[in-house]
């Protein structure tokens, strides 16, 4: 398991240094990228100038010089040369091999061959790349972008143009440069964008985000800040989701067996983009080929960093009234206060009274509400707060989830602290439940607020820095049910406290009694999480003093980090980090964390 500490060493920049535009690739990236055209321009200018290349006999319909053994300029100028029909023409293959060689091998991936959540989301970037290889230069919904820009400008099949005016216009017809050459005709007159530039230009920006800035960032050698737009509009360092631990290869800069394979692919790759800017294509048609290639690697890597519907994890929330929070006891308090200290819900008044729920709860307004409409559900009698859930409280907080008239509009979030660590403050016990639709309030107008659903329902919990257990719960779950996932994710997050603290597998934990951990849970109207908590936050670091504390609670699994003060507001907008850092460490850290091997 990975040590939190060492993961939040992070060294600090300045808060002065002007962040780059989520928008704009980073630094580095445009210079990788720039790469490209370079090559492009530099193949072209070479192939003007050189008298070898300007004395060969160019087929502007071949898209190529002379191919015969003595009137090609070159040998790479030749179709049927090696790379060209063993690499080039099975391009993506060798791409798809050295990306999948790489994350299955290099430490940075993950352990084994474990589906951790870094390899599932570089697969599915692999698959929308790839989608993008396959529209234009296979498929896209009939010809593919390639054939139809072709013909779009003006190309034809010229076979055709004969045959139609013999009266058979079934060649005319042919829609892709494959179906023509097949039938015989001669693909010409349109504009062919180069699909070699397109694919060797994809396969190259695609490996290097794929390995190139992993093996960076795990080696410690990349201190790059890349920027992301978050909820609330405001532009944070993409740290907090990096899927590569910054670092945690200790200086290593290690390859392995698999970044050296893509390492030898990206060298081929641009050896023979080289050589098609000198031998191949007019230079319009290498530009239209790097555009299109330049559009499906801006899609999948930089899009998603502006648009924050598509990502987005966590919102940070001003919440004034939390300073005001009555505080409860001190869990450490070694005698018992003097005086009894007051039970908000043993005697709610009435101005705060909201309804009964069954024979042992009622719903009362939070005097100190994070959002509009924040309420909570407590038990008549006293009942401690530090035990492990009864079945009735459970059926009580499902039962209003379910009234919840405006569940169309995202619903009830229901949230529980249990423990020291968890951000409870008070001893009675209470599940507290919020409107969705309130903690979206603030983001209107952004054009992620709509789309922002809690985390607990998000596939993305599990790329929380933390670890949190969850099950689908169906509205119609009986009591038994409900109880039985709750024990079984309170269970799980026991022996994954347990076995982050080195201890060995022990008894079950009791299904009632003193609750073994501290944890959050989370609960709404389609899934039950539980989340084990280690630390209640950490301090909020400015100019090098800590200028407040974080307390988190369980509405981090909305994916929520509320803050009660406006130096730890402004501190952490100004630098993410700290609110980074604090997601790792107040639960089980999930770098290194594989439940199926510690428990
Ligand atoms: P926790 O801090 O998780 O134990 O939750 C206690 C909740 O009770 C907090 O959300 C407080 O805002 C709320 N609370 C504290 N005092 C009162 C009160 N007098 N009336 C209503 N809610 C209260």
């Amino acid at each position: 398991m990975a040590d939190p500490a060492s993961t939040t060493s992070t060294p600090r920049s300045s808060a002065a240094t002007p962040r780059n535009p989520a928008w704009l690739p980073t630094p580095l990236e445009r210079l990788a990228l720039a790469l490209f055209p370079l090559i492009l321009v530099f193949g072209t200018v070479f192939s003007v100038l050189s008298p070898q290349t300007r004395a060969a006999p160019y087929d502007p319909v071949a898209q190529a010089h002379a191919q015969e053994p003595g009137a090609a300029p070159g040998y790479f100028a030749r179709k049927d040369n090696v790379f060209n029909v063993v690499f080039v023409k099975r391009g993506w293959g060798w791409t798809t091999l050295a990306f999948a060689f790489f994350l299955l091998t290099h430490p940075s991936g993950g352990s084994g061959l474990d589906l951790t959540a870094r390899r599932l989301r570089a697969a599915v970037r692999w698959a929308a790349v790839t989608g993008w290889w396959f529209l234009v230069t296979q498929w896209c919904f009939g010809a593919p972008i390639i054939d139809r820009g072709f013909r779009w400008t003006g190309g034809k099949c010229e076979v055709a143009a004969r045959e139609v005016a013999m009266g058979d216009t079934s060649v005319g017809e042919m829609l892709t440069a494959v179906a023509c050459k097949a039938a015989g005709g001669r693909w010409k007159g349109g504009h062919d964008i180069s699909g070699h530039v397109f694919l060797l230009v994809l396969g190259t920006a695609f490996l290097m985000h794929e390995v190139g800035w992993p093996v960076l960032r795990w080696s410690g050698g990349l201190r790059e800040e890349r920027c992301v737009v978050m909820p609330d509009g405001a532009l944070k360092s993409a740290n907090v989701e990096a899927e590569t631990p910054e670092g945690q290869g200790e200086g290593r800069f290690a390859l392995g067996a698999g970044g050296k394979t893509a390492l030898a692919v990206m060298g081929l790759n641009l050896w023979m983009l080289l050589m098609t800017a000198i031998y191949f294509h007019t230079w319009f048609e290498k530009l239209t080929g790097l555009v299109a290639a330049m559009v499906g690697v801006y899609a999948v890597y930089v899009v998603p960093r502006f648009v924050p519907a598509l990502r987005g994890i966590f919102q940070l929330r001003f919440s004034p009234a939390l300073a005001n929070k009555p505080k409860g006891p001190p869990p450490d308090a070694a005698s018992p206060p003097a005086r009894k200290p007051f039970d908000p819900f043993a005697h709610p008044p009435r101005s705060l009274f909201v309804a009964d729920v069954g024979p042992a709860h009622y719903l009362v307004l939070n005097k100190f509400a994070v959002v509009p409409e924040h309420f909570i559900l407590a038990t008549r009698a006293f009942r401690p707060q530090t035990h492990v859930l009864e079945a009735a409280d459970l059926d009580a907080a499902r039962a209003c989830l379910g009234a919840y008239e405006a569940a169309d509009d995202g619903g009830l979030f229901a949230f529980f602290n249990c423990g020291e660590h968890s951000g409870a403050s008070q001893p009675h016990r209470h599940i507290q439940l919020l409107p969705v639709a309130r903690m979206r309030d603030g983001l209107d107008g952004d054009s992620g607020a709509a789309a922002w659903r809690v985390l607990a329902e998000r596939a993305d919990l599990d790329e929380a820095p933390f670890v949190a257990f969850s099950e689908t719960i169906g509205v119609g779950i009986s009591s038994a049910d409900l109880h039985a996932a709750y024990l079984r994710l309170y269970r799980r997050a026991c022996r994954a406290v347990a076995a982050h603290a080195g201890a060995p597998a022990g008894e079950e934990a009791p299904a009632e009694g003193e609750s073994q951990i501290s944890y959050n849970m989370a609960m709404t109207r389609s899934t039950l999480v539980v989340c084990p908590r280690l630390a209640e936050g950490g301090a909020v670091v400015k100019g090098g003093k800590e200028v407040a504390r974080l307390a988190l609670n369980g509405t981090v699994l909305a994916g929520t980090a509320l803050v009660k003060s406006e130096a730890e507001w402004e501190a952490l907008r100004e630098d993410p980090r700290g609110l980074e850092d604090a997601l790792r460490t107040i639960g089980v850290p999930r770098e290194g964390f594989n439940e199926g091997m510690k428990l």
